[in-house]
């Protein structure tokens, strides 16, 4: 069915701002730039890209009659912070598996930020040592388990809420929401960069635009910048999360290899490690826009644009839309990068 009968349970505060970015657009002489701000959205702990995700797969949670929404994610994850909040909202448990993905010596990391949040609004915060992968765990299962065994009725959320069965309609959603707003500001976006782990945000956005393309022709491109180090897990996984969401949104044909497009080359070699591409990301949009970004995710898809603007690979006569999927909460425990 198309995207606008699937249930969502709202949790933003409506469309995500979209606005210039004039100072960083003069500042690297290129394409025009826009971002469209998924970190000043919701009520919800700081929002960011999570919060729209799970808000279609709330009222699955509500059907299901589950009391303890069980999730995993980094030390530092955006993602298990923005279920902790959904879990207090809603009036449910939270038990959260953060495991070590990255190997980030800082002694705040494992208390400051996304984790302090989490802590804050009451989730079961419980630390492990495995490292990094978006598949599915063991460890998220033997929570689960522990749930169930328990006495409590656990419901399970991926990583990222990515390999979730309804995980790509949020961002499938948003493009939708985009070409309302380019209506709205008589422009068109014909290039969107955004950053890609564990593949939900960017397979959303490729199903949407693709319904969206059938009834408007006009050339677009979006643009996935890993930011896992893993790329060849990173795109398939966003090749079938794609796939399976322009089947749901019944978009009619197959996608095109061409329109799954995920590039390396900003992520360095570990993810949650920022590099000096990352840093000097962070810096720019901080000083050019006041635009904060952070170290994992955020700043490796900034750091790309500005390459991509810089070689002409996006050309002058492009209008950029930069998606920004929050995440500065992380930012707390990177202190020592500035
Ligand atoms: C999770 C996250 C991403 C990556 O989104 P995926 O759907 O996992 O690919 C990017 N930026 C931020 C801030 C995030 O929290």
């Amino acid at each position: 069915m198309p995207i606008s009968d699937f249930e969502r349970y709202p949790l933003t505060f409506g469309p995500s701002p979209v606005h210039p970015l004039d100072n960083l657009t003069r500042h690297l002489g290129g394409a025009q730039l826009w971002a469209k701000r998924e970190d000043c959205n919701s009520g919800l702990a700081f929002g960011g890209n999570k919060t729209r995700k799970l808000e279609y797969i709330v009222p699955d949670i509500l059907a299901s009659g589950a009391d303890t929404l069980v999730s995993i994610g980094g030390y530092q994850s955006n993602h298990t912070r923005q279920v902790a909040a959904v879990a207090a909202k809603l009036g449910l448990q939270a038990r959260l598996v953060q495991e070590k993905w990255v190997d980030w010596d800082d002694p705040g990391n494992d208390r400051v930020g996304n984790i302090l949040l989490s802590r804050i609004m009451g989730a079961d915060v419980r630390l492990d040592d495995a490292g990094f992968d978006i598949g599915i765990r063991s460890s998220w299962q033997t929570a689960l388990d522990e749930v169930a065994a328990a006495g409590g009725v656990p419901y399970p959320i991926p990583a990222g809420a990515s390999e979730h069965e309804l995980g790509g309609l949020g961002f499938a959603n948003w493009a939708f929401e985009v070409a309302e707003q380019e209506k709205q500001l008589g422009v068109f976006f014909d290039t969107i960069v955004v950053c890609t782990v564990t593949g939900s945000t960017h397979a959303g956005m490729i199903a949407g635009f693709a319904a969206l393309s059938e009834i408007d022709p006009r050339p677009r491109r979006v643009l996935g910048i890993d930011a896992s180090a893993t790329l060849t897990k990173t795109t398939d996984q966003v090749g079938r999360i794609a796939r399976h969401t322009a089947e749901l949104i019944k978009l009619g044909r197959d996608l095109r290899d061409d329109e799954i497009t995920v590039l390396e080359g900003w992520a360095g070699d570990l993810y949650g490690i920022p590099v000096e591409s990352t840093v000097e990301a962070i810096k720019l949009s901080a000083r050019t826009e006041g635009m904060i970004i952070d170290p994992v995710y955020e700043g490796k898809s900034m750091a790309g644009l500005i390459d991509l603007v810089g070689s002409g690979e996006i050309g002058k006569d492009s209008t950029v839309l930069y998606a920004h999927l929050g995440g500065q909460p992380a930012l707390n425990a990177y202190s020592q990068i500035f």
